[in-house]
């Protein structure tokens, strides 16, 4: 590794890391951006994980929170030639009953769908799309005054709620178990108070940005974060796991890009005993099973349009996600797992050879489970496209302990850096106002387990950064 002293030395090249130095070498300050592994990306990899010439996005697939992102929206990122494509349909949630609920890009044309649901649907995402620039950095960031105090309360007083108080107001099967499925994505139990919050975010972005699938996976994400980041003057080293910080070339600042299980055993971070028993006590949750397939011909859904979305979540009613959802969170493994499914190939013919297909899904599981779930998610495709095993030429599998081996920081199998529950949602992993701080000043924390949480947006690399910047230049980034 090299010789040279940095300012900063970044571990971790998730999409928070990589907006964390990206942030800080912007600044005019030297950065180094160290990862683990072989490949860049963290959570946003692309593989021939079955077969050769079927590319599959080992973890993110679906990138709404991205395109929502304020700091990736201030990125040049197209001029690297990173492109989306969106679905006819955002989402859809196929019932048993027959009936399937349709996110659209377009709201109205959802809220005609929603019946006599429509005008509830409306309320609830309405103030999100209106008005997702100013509450985004209310939203995508850590607890503060708010930047837009009425709108953010206006906001909370939804998003706060259970998703199954919500669920309540909604008339419809149809239409309560797409929120069911929406708020799902929490990965807590739907009666959590806050998990209302994702269920309105993950649908008033979607009407507003779409759902959309990077050209060539998740990886291309990653690679054009990283070719914007070394056209800055950005440094990367690969194949370096950090185990104790004296190993490192010199530098004033080291920013994690880790869980705090991973900070804890990094040795020569000079934690106080008070910081490092905070970190002890953060709390993780439920861990994910994912298959991918090598498919000979496109999943023959009975209604033809789950077919044509960008997601597809199995799971039928809201009473039966919401069940299996709290059964799973208290250990038990449950025969009908509420599934999220993805289709690339059908949208991006890169992904497959012609005329084969790639698909996607996972299954929430209890907190490190190595129990194999291949059967319940296939069996709970079929029951919505009959004939999908037929399809099946190769599949990929990956439980929970397979899962934190290939990338430390899914603890469990944990894929959101921790619980985002109440207690942890803005607290992340520690009680502070700024919590990417550590209780060393030369110690900072980006990764998911800060505010806002899991998924991939950078906005816990940019706060992390922006706090570097103010501590230690007297600097302020503003997007
Ligand atoms: C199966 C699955 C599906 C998902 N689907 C989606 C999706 O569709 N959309 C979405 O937005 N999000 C999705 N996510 C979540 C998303 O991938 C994560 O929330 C996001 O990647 C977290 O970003 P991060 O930068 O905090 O950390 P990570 O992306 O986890 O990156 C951390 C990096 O640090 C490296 N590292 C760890 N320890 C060390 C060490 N000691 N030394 C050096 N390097 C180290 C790791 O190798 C890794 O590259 C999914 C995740 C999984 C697993």
């Amino acid at each position: 590794m090299s010789v040279k002293e940095y300012d900063v030395i970044v571990i971790g090249s998730g999409p928070n890391g990589f907006s964390a130095a990206i942030t800080l070498q912007q600044q005019g300050l030297s950065t180094l951006l160290i990862e683990g592994t072989d490949t860049i990306g963290g959570g946003m990899r692309t593989k021939e994980l079955t077969l050769p010439g079927f590319k599959h996005d080992i973890c993110s697939a679906i990138h709404p929170m991205a395109m929502a992102s304020p700091f990736f929206s201030s990125l040049p990122l197209d001029k690297y030639g990173l492109k989306f494509i969106y679905a006819p349909y955002q989402a859809a949630h196929p019932l048993l009953s027959g009936e399937t609920a349709l996110l659209h890009r377009d709201l109205q044309q959802t809220v005609r769908e929603f019946g006599a649901d429509g005008d509830t649907y409306l309320s609830l995402v309405e103030p999100v799309i209106n008005n997702w620039e100013k509450l985004a950095r209310d939203i995508m960031g850590p607890l503060r005054f708010p930047n837009a105090p009425l709108l953010f309360a206006k906001f909370g007083l939804n998003a706060l709620q259970p998703a199954t108080w919500i669920a309540k107001r909604f008339k419809t099967e149809k239409v309560r178990a797409l929120w069911g499925g929406m708020a799902g994505h929490g990965i807590q139990p739907l009666s959590n108070y806050t998990t209302s919050a994702i269920g309105i975010v993950l649908a008033g972005i979607g009407h507003k940005y779409g759902w959309p699938i990077p050209v060539g996976g998740s990886q291309a994400i990653a690679n054009t974060l990283s070719a914007h980041y070394c056209a800055i003057g950005g440094e990367i080293a690969e194949d370096y796991w950090l185990t104790d910080r004296a190993d490192l070339p010199k530098h004033k600042i080291l920013v994690l890009n880790l869980t705090p299980q991973q900070i804890l055993k990094i040795e020569g971070l000079d934690l106080t005993p008070d910081f490092r028993k905070q970190l002890e006590r953060y709390r993780q949750g439920m861990g994910v099973f994912k298959v991918d397939w090598a498919l000979s011909n496109p999943v023959p859904f009975k209604d033809g349009r789950c077919g044509q979305a960008a997601t597809v979540h199995l799971g039928d009613t809201f009473s039966e996600i919401a069940r299996n959802e709290q059964l799973t969170n208290n250990g038990r493994l449950v025969a009908k797992p509420f599934v999220l499914f993805t289709q690339q190939s059908v949208f991006d013919k890169s992904r497959a050879p012609e005329g084969k297909h790639t698909a996607w899904a996972y299954c929430h599981v209890p907190h490190g489970s190595i129990s194999d779930r291949t059967d319940v998610i296939e069996n709970q495709l079929e029951r919505y496209a009959p004939g999908f095993k037929d399809t099946i030429i190769a599949r990929s599998t990956i439980n929970t302990k397979q899962l934190e081996a290939y990338n430390p920081n899914y603890v469990g199998g944990d894929i959101n850096g921790g619980v985002m529950d109440i207690l942890q949602l803005y607290t992340r992993p520690t009680w502070r106002f700024t919590p990417y701080r550590t209780s060393n000043r030369s110690v900072y924390i980006c990764s998911s387990s800060t505010p806002p949480g899991g998924g991939v947006h950078g906005m816990s690399g940019f706060h992390a950064a922006n706090t570097v910047l103010k501590d230690h230049y007297n600097m302020e980034v503003k997007i």
